[in-house]
């Protein structure tokens, strides 16, 4: 099978239709949440993921946008943001981040899918070997894809004990083998590791291959239409530096 994995595409419909058009054949699309919240164009958003019957689950943003109270610990701009999405969505866009699931684990893959952590599912920020060890204790797949970060990494068990992580670069690949992983692909709608191009996985699961892409996109037509919206005039300049 071969999935291409996006996350945190955050209502950037330019960077997912950049994806989607560099990503080939694939089987299924998988999301790990952050639909919406940040970028001018939640609908066709979430549109766009329905089209390509893509399989995902829910992240803080998307429960902030169908009214949950996550958006009290927002910073200002994120709140703004959240509150401006909250506003304009339709009621088909409400009603499917709300049905979106908190951890999924498609049948026979081996993944799971999570937004931050499996243990919590919407707000911890895997981001230490320690606490993707202590996460992976609690599934019963081998492997686990996680978003939130916004940063493209890799978390393995290591020979000896414990787990090692592993910043990506920007075509990096991984083979799977008997080691346990949590893999990170990276923002497709608004990257924080210093490369503005949307980022993305395509894993083949017959291969044992996990392979990390970087997909430039037009990003002054979202901040033309950030700016259009209203929305807050930082998160529009920190997409041009992938911060
Ligand atoms: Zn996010």
């Amino acid at each position: 099978m071969r999935v291409a994995v996006l996350s945190d595409i955050h209502s950037n419909l330019a960077a997912l239709e950049a994806v989607l058009g560099s990503i080939g054949t694939v089987d299924a699309v998988w999301h790990l949440g952050d639909v919406v919240g940040y970028g001018p164009e939640p609908d066709g958003v979430v549109q766009r993921l329905r089209d390509v019957a893509a399989l995902g689950v829910r992240g803080n943003h998307d429960e902030a946008a169908c009214g949950g109270a996550t958006i009290e610990s927002f910073n200002v701009d994120a709140r703004a943001a959240a509150e401006w999405t909250r506003a304009r969505i339709g009621d088909e866009t409400r009603a499917n981040l709300a049905a979106l699931p908190e951890l999924i684990a498609p049948a026979g893959s081996g993944f799971t899918l999570v937004h931050g952590s499996p243990r919590h599912p919407i707000w911890e920020y895997l981001d230490s070997p320690w606490a993707a060890e202590q996460n992976l204790a609690l599934l019963e797949t081998p492997h686990c894809f996680v978003g939130h970060t916004h940063v493209p990494i890799v978390f393995r068990e290591r020979r000896r004990g414990g787990m090692a992580a592993a910043v990506v670069p920007p075509e990096g690949r991984l083979r799977l083998d008997d080691r346990r992983v949590v893999l990170n692909p990276g923002s497709v709608g608004q990257p924080r590791d210093g490369n503005p191009a949307a980022s993305y996985v395509i894993l083949d699961t017959a291969a044992g291959l996990a392979t990390w892409r970087r997909v430039a996109y037009d990003i002054g037509a979202t901040q033309a239409a950030m700016k259009a919206a209203g929305l807050p005039p930082r998160l529009v300049r920190r997409l041009s530096f992938g911060q």
